[in-house]
Parts: structure tokens; sequence; C-alpha cells
């Protein structure tokens, strides 16, 4: 995971333009994807999609012919969506089109310039402040012309039509955590999933930010109904504590499980409410969806001090992070595959475990102990109303414990499955 960030992270990416469609190339080769492309002017609910913006090159010049500003060597030295430009300048002249971010000098900021026709440069501070007063040369080589929103999807059939949701977005340049981390997670999930037999169907969308959102959801409407639940992966190649945001109603099933996915793997972690900023989720859980899609991620965006500069690269993200946060996306796909309701088959008075051999299992020691308990609460909770996720949440124990007693008692048939 972390090699595939490395070589997606080069690339200027945004919210349209070649370097999506780059990014979703190679991400096709780990996972088949189907390339949408909607044309300049579409209308999706109250918005519009946008032109298209490409750039080869930008740079600005000091009065010796210098380069002192160089988009070959950072994508981020550029506002982007910057409209093309090439003039001559003076130091205040320019200054009106420079961006820094005073109280972090020694990092280039990201912003664009998506629905605003402007351009502009990014800079560090210490950089900016030792400027000379000079005639300045820019050039921005960009186009904004008539042409497409891209966008990648990745649909794995399962027994049923129910969906899963996993999303992220294609838009930011070259910046790791937020969101080449999330990207590339979603990559390796579907990778992973894709030769299983799985209960659910799962869906993966490789979306511009927003605009990718709304498109995304208006040309699926009819379909929505499938969503069961999802997330949005974004965030989560850093090494700081996991924070999972919750969906719109702050009670989806989503919610139970990855809480319980985060308490049961022991790993440090906070848990916050809905809020209508932050990523997709605020799309995809508007009023007129409400569909259930929480965000999982470790530092949340805006939060680390890397965010959205070009601190956020490769050295801030790490392998083992990844590792970790995919571990916890396959622990929540784990409890979603296997939650089930189940019928205690004696449910009047314990059934003797003993001559069943089910006590043979569970002699003295600790862990055995958790197992006989784990046993009791299956046998006593099993009565129709309550799930593994239920029972495990409210035991204490961990799902799998759970749910490799359901799976005895089930062989020794004690147990019956009514949903
Ligand atoms: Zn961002």
């Amino acid at each position: 995971m972390y090699d595939l960030i490395a070589e997606l992270y080069p690339i200027c990416r945004s919210i349209t333009g070649n370097g999506v469609r780059k990014t979703l190339d190679i991400i096709g080769k780990h996972v088949p994807l189907e390339i949408h492309e909607v044309p300049t002017g579409t209308n999706v609910f109250d918005w519009t999609i946008p032109k298209e913006w490409n750039i080869s090159d930008a740079y600005i010049k000091n009065s010796k012919g210098e380069i002192i500003v160089d988009f070959k060597k950072s994508n981020l030295h550029i506002l982007n969506y910057s409209s093309p430009v090439h003039k001559k300048l003076s130091l205040k002249e320019l200054q009106e089109h420079i961006f820094t971010l005073p109280n972090q000098v020694d990092v280039i900021p990201y912003l664009t310039t998506y629905y605003k026709e402007n351009w502009g440069f990014c800079m560090q501070y210490n950089q900016y402040k030792k400027l000379p007063d000079d005639e300045y040369e820019v050039f921005i080589n960009s186009s904004l012309k008539n042409g497409s929103l891209t966008y990648g999807e990745f649909f794995i059939k399962g027994k049923t039509d129910d969906e899963i949701l996993f999303t992220s977005y294609v838009c930011h340049p070259s910046l790791c955590n937020d969101n080449l981390s999330g990207v590339v997670l979603i990559t390796y999930l579907a990778k992973l999933l894709k030769n299983l037999n799985l209960k659910y169907s799962y869906r993966f969308l490789f979306i511009p930010e927003t605009i990718g959102a709304i498109t995304w959801l208006s040309k699926n409407v009819s379909n929505l109904s499938k969503i069961k639940c999802g997330l949005v992966a974004t965030c989560v190649g850093d090494p700081g504590a996991f924070t999972y945001k919750k969906t719109r109603n702050n009670t989806s099933k989503i919610d139970r499980i990855v809480e319980k996915v985060l308490l049961d793997s022991k790993v440090p972690h906070k848990i916050v409410n809905f809020f209508p900023s932050g990523s997709d989720e605020r799309q995809f859980s508007s009023p007129g969806f409400d569909l259930h899609i929480g965000s999982l991620m470790r530092t949340m965006y805006t939060v680390f001090p890397e965010y959205h500069t070009s601190a956020d690269n490769l050295d801030f993200v790490t392998a083992d992070s990844m590792r970790e946060s995919l571990e916890q996306y396959l622990k929540v796909i784990f409890i979603l595959e296997n939650d089930a309701k189940y019928a205690n088959l004696v449910s009047k008075c314990e059934p003797q475990l003993g001559k069943r051999g089910l006590y043979d299992a569970v002699g003295g020691q600790k862990k055995q102990k958790i197992e006989k308990m784990a046993l009791l609460w299956v046998l006593n909770l099993s009565d129709g109303g309550n799930s593994l996720l239920d029972i495990s949440i409210r035991s204490g124990l961990t799902f799998e414990e759970i749910k490799n007693a359901a799976d005895l008692l089930y062989e020794k048939k004690l147990l019956k499955i009514i949903d």
C-alpha cells in the first residue's frame, strides 16, 4: 500500500482532468474499474460540472530569469484550478496572487479555486517574506475547457443485492494522508474482497470530493435504496489514534460495528458525532438520501498540522499505519458478513453442555473461561431478538469470541439461524 501511495504521489490531481484519469489508470491495475466521464455543463442537483482543468507547467521567474517557484518541484505551488496566465508584474501585483501560511512558515499550503476563475501560487511564508522588490514573470500553462468529470467505480456482487459502500476521493494532488491513504486503502480492500464469497455486495467509489459525490448520487438515485451502509476512507495513513465519525443518525448499525471493532482491537481511538462538514459523508447523508455513511479515519482532517500542506508527504504516512487501518476495515467487513440472529433450541433452562463435549472445550484457564462465558451469553441471549453483534456488545466479549461460540453451538445443534 505504501508503494502505491508513492506511485500516485507525484501526480497533479484536481476535481477534473488528466491527473484523475492517470490515477484511475494506476488503480485499475489492481482492480478493474469502470470509468465514467460526465460532460462539462451537466447539471447534477444544484451543481453544474465545471470546465475540465489541465496543467503542464507553471513558474515564477525573477528579473534575472531564475525560477524561484516551480510547479515541477511541487504541484502544490499552484493554486489548484488556476486559469492560464503569462505576464510580467511588480512584487506588489504578484503578492495579490500569492498564498502562504504565516503560522507554518516552512510548508507550501494546498489551496483551490474550483468555482471562481483566478490564478495564484502557493509558497513557503519564509521564502515569500524575503522576496525582493523586482519585476517578476509568472507563467501558468493550464487550460480550462469543456471536457468532463471523471470517476471510477468497482462493484463486487454478493449473495444479496444489499450493498455496502466504500468511497474515497481522488482529487487531491501531492498529499499523502489526505487522501492517497484512503484511495489506496479502499483499492486494497477491493482487491482482497473481489475473490471471496460474500453475503453483501460491495461498491467502491473513486470520485472527486464533493462534486464527484454529488454527480454519482445524481446518476444513481434509483439504486440508492440498496445501500445499507458504508464508510468514507480518508486520513488513514498517519500514526495517530483512530477517529470514527458517526453517521448522521448516530445510531446506525455501522456505528455500532465500527465502535465495537475499535474497542475489540484495543487501539487508541475516539468517536465523534456527525457534523455536516468534512468529506463526502455530508453528501451521502444529506436529508434527501440519509444514507448510513460514517467515516473511519486515524487523525481527522483539519486536526493534524500537516493537513493540506506539503508536510502531508511520504514521510508523514507509514506502511504500519496503513496496515493497521486496513485491518480495522477488514474487521468491520467481518462483522457485517457474520452478524446474524440465532435461536436457542433448548431455551428452557441451560442445555447440558458436558454431555455434548462442550465442557471439554472450556477447562479452567482464563482464555477458556471466556469461551465458556461466550457460550452462555450466546445461549441466553439467542432468543430471536439479539444478533451476535448485540450479544458481543452486551457481554463485553469480542465479536470474534461470540462468533466462535455461536459456531460451536450451531455445530452441536443447539442453535438455529433465524435471520
Ligand atoms: Zn482535503
